[in-house]
């Protein structure tokens, strides 16, 4: 059919007038098999060329394009263009504005090639100068990261690439009607930072950028328009977000300048409600708007009155958070008084892009059935948006009547399953409502732990792994692929552990670790002991970059059926007199970095997970373990998006990790570790937490960061890190001893430990042990200066 609106006023041609517009807001850009990764790090590392890439990349493009346009008949959906990305989206988009920092030597009057982006995601590219790379951070409240743009009073900004156009020629050449994605200017500026816009993504000075920036958007509307385009999507999640007034205000400029270029923008937004915004919405010059009725579904109503006669609605029914077939009926139920209201003026779409979910749960062939057939991912969640638009229609043909079939069953399986439900876990559970989270005062157990450990002033640590060099790699995956025996295999692991101990020993320090060698990944090692979760083959989602992860499902009541570390900790423990620090991942890292089950709150969830790290806090102490630290590195992200909502959080999050600890005697002494060290506006839950001792990472920051538990008068130990394991030089005693006579300027010294930031597991054993070395050695000062 030849592209061109015709027909309906605000449809699309390919649609018949009574059919119900579905459409996806993005996808994947690895593939389901990681083809762009392995393309990616080809190219990097000089094996692969450039051709390569770019034809993987175009072959991904027309895969995902297929299954997102859900040809079904005479339905078939526009497809997203420009949500692929060869690194990250926001630093396609920053590029093509041609917003390159000096430092990258860009000329002003050339078009920005890739290696260029390259070099701005991650400071190298076959070509072109080395430089720092741009800062990275999460995107909202998911796990993926996206570069940072640096903003600079008076930056300019120009077209700077074609990439974008040329995809949307390439959709279009594949018979696609493409609706290009574009990150909307106030998100755009939000997400950024510089140098002159101090006060955070708030900065109102970086709207000052607009005057610069608009008119480069309109450039590239018009560009569109000229190929043909008819809807255009504008992102804004910054709407599900508290804006100041200033930002909600600029709406209104923005988009009545961008609305000349006679394209439809549909104005999306999601990761949350939006109704605090909802203001921003009236008399906006758009088409549409798209909004998160998986995450906000009581916000329809609202959003749905809130619009013009003409305005689109596009519902975000489907989760793109989480990998859970969806109950097509509960969504028919909201979505029926929407079209009634609405009419054909309501779309469906996922909540959000499909990037946060794996591909294609065709590829898992080993999950249990019955678990399997509760799942959806990307591939399958278009397919139920689709037989929605027809259920929606009454247009049930028998594809769609054997699909609703089979949800329905999954649904109920779900429910009434044993694996969902384990009656004695939910005794537990509601048993340790009653159970103290509470310990003796500080002061008491920090007086007796320094006695009974017998620590100097200034305790050194190290946060818990040790170099995974490619032997113990090995070792891990024979025993898995069962080349290796068990007996083997704990010998082998005894011997990696020894000769921690031993070294660790040698080198000085006061509280040791076993090691890691057993590990591969904090969630993965505890997931895999504890029923409850499940494990993907390819359930990849990318984290940054070509970094991608694989979170665990955790789909049923969480228990533990037997210990998980105990044997390798009471083991290093019987090597040494000093003593050795059990290891342990947290509850709300457990819970944050997996699929979480949605049937049941997530603090529900969270703390059966935290009883499950009760009973092995309780086991470690039992056999002979005097310090067991709890790693929450995940705490701080699992802060909700409004402010509003974060106390709730922090309640259940604190109350999981004391859940967790508390049952521990007063000399049994309680470590935490976090990987950052913003800690300014969460500082009262961290100090509610009560560990004895928190680790923390502030070797980079100069420990400008300590100013938090300075002023909040923090009582608990701490140790922040003193050296950056990242840089390849080896830390100097003396910058050691400044960092922590810093640290000691702004903090009790007898609450200070010396340790490193974490990460020891990336780095190789001589430059550990040197650093290690030296960090004792500035210990040692620190402790005769006293
Ligand atoms: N104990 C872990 C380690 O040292 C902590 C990892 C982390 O903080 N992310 O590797
Ligand atoms: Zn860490």
């Amino acid at each position: 059919m030849p592209p061109g609106p015709q027909g309906r006023d605000f449809g699309f041609y390919i649609l018949r007038e009574d059919m119900t517009v579905f459409h996806s807001l993005g996808f994947s850009r690895m593939g389901a098999q990681r083809e762009l990764k392995f393309a990616l790090e080809a190219y990097w590392a000089g094996k692969g060329d450039l051709a390569t890439l770019l034809e993987t990349g175009r072959e991904l493009r027309r895969r995902h394009w297929a299954l997102q346009a859900g040809a079904d008949g005479a339905r078939k959906a526009m497809v997203p263009v420009g949500d692929f990305a060869w690194y990250d989206h926001i630093l396609e988009w920053t590029t093509l504005l041609g917003a390159v920092p000096a430092r990258f030597g860009q000329p002003a009057d050339e078009p920005v090639d890739l290696d260029t982006l390259f070099r701005m995601g991650r400071g190298r590219a076959p070509s072109g100068r080395p430089a720092a790379a741009c800062e990275m951070t999460k995107w909202f409240d998911t796990n993926y990261h996206y570069i940072v743009p640096e903003l600079t009073p008076g930056q300019t900004f120009r077209i700077a690439r074609s990439d974008l156009f040329d995809q949307v020629a390439e959709a279009q050449s594949l018979g696609h009607v493409a609706k290009p994605v574009i990150p909307g200017p106030l998100t755009w500026l939000w997400l950024g930072k510089g140098d002159a816009f101090a006060q955070g993504p708030q900065d109102e000075g970086k709207l000052g950028l607009l005057d610069g920036l608009l008119p480069v958007y309109v450039q590239v509307l018009q560009r569109f328009a000229e190929q043909g385009v008819e809807w255009v999507q504008v992102d804004e999640p910054i709407l599900a977000l508290d804006l100041p007034p200033a930002w909600q205000a600029a709406f209104k400029r923005v988009y009545d300048e961008l609305s000349g270029s006679g394209l439809r923008i549909l104005l999306a937004s999601y990761f949350g409600r939006i109704t605090q915004n909802l203001g921003v919405l009236q008399g906006l010059p758009v088409q549409g708007v798209h909004v998160d009725l998986t995450r906000a579904p009581d916000q329809a109503r609202e959003v749905a009155a809130a619009l013009r006669g003409d305005q689109i609605l596009s519902a975000g029914v489907i989760d793109g958070r989480n990998i859970w077939r969806t109950d097509l009926d509960e969504r028919l139920a909201l979505l029926e008084p929407l079209r009634e209201r609405l009419g054909d003026r309501l779309w469906l779409a996922p909540s959000c892009s499909l990037l946060h979910v794996p591909v294609d749960l065709a590829a898992e062939t080993q999950l249990d059935p019955e678990l399997k057939s509760w799942l959806s991912f990307a591939a399958q969640k278009l397919e139920e948006l689709r037989c929605l638009a027809r259920l929606l229609d009454g247009d049930v043909d028998e594809a769609t009547a054997a699909a609703v079939q089979a949800q329905r069953a999954a649904l109920q399986s779900r429910r009434s399953s044993s694996r969902t439900h384990n009656e004695a876990v939910r005794r537990h559970l509601a048993e340790s409502q009653g159970l103290s989270r509470s310990r003796a005062p500080f002061a008491e157990r920090i007086a007796r732990q320094r006695k009974e450990l017998d620590l100097p002033d200034f305790p050194t640590t190290t946060i818990g792994s040790f170099p995974q060099t490619t032997e113990i790699r090995r070792l891990r995956r024979d025993w898995r692929q069962g080349a290796l025996s068990d007996a083997a295999y704990e010998k082998q692991v005894r011997a990696e552990i020894e000769a921690a101990i031993r070294f660790q020993e040698e080198v000085g320090l006061d509280v040791l670790v076993h090691g890691e060698p057993e590990r591969n990944d904090m969630v993965e090692y505890f997931g895999e002991l504890l029923a409850g979760f499940a494990f993907t083959q390819n359930g990849w989602v990318q984290s940054y970059g070509s970094r991608c992860v694989k979170p665990p499902l955790i789909y049923g009541d969480v228990l533990r059926p037997a210990p998980m570390t105990v044997g390798w900790s009471s083991y290093a423990q019987s090597l040494t007199d000093k003593p050795v620090k059990g290891m342990l991942t947290g509850p709300v890292t457990l819970l944050q970095w997996s699929f979480v089950r949605d049937d049941q709150p997530r603090q529900d969830t969270c703390r059966q997970l935290a009883l499950a790290l009760r009973e092995e806090v309780s086991d470690l102490e039992s056999a002979g373990i005097r310090v067991i630290q709890i790693d929450e590195p995940a705490f701080r992200e699992g802060l909700p998006l409004r402010r509003g909502d974060w106390q709730a959080y922090l309640d259940w999050a604190v109350d999981c990790f004391r859940l967790a600890t508390s049952s521990v005697r007063d000399g049994t002494q309680i470590h935490t570790h976090m990987c950052y060290s913003e800690f300014n506006d969460i500082i009262e839950a961290i100090a509610a937490m009560d560990a004895d001792v928190i680790t923390i990472e502030t070797s980079r920051s100069n420990m400008e960061l300590l100013g938090a538990f300075e002023d909040f008068a923090y009582p608990n130990d701490i140790g922040p890190g003193v050296y950056d394991i990242h840089s390849p030089n080896l830390p100097e005693v003396d910058a050691m001893v400044a960092l922590m006579r810093r640290a000691a300027s702004r903090l009790p010294t007898e609450r200070l430990w010396v340790n490193p930031d974490c990460g020891l597991k990336t780095r190789a054993w001589p430059e550990t042990r040197g650093a290690l070395e030296a960090m004792v050695r500035a210990a040692r000062t620190l402790r005769e200066a006293a």
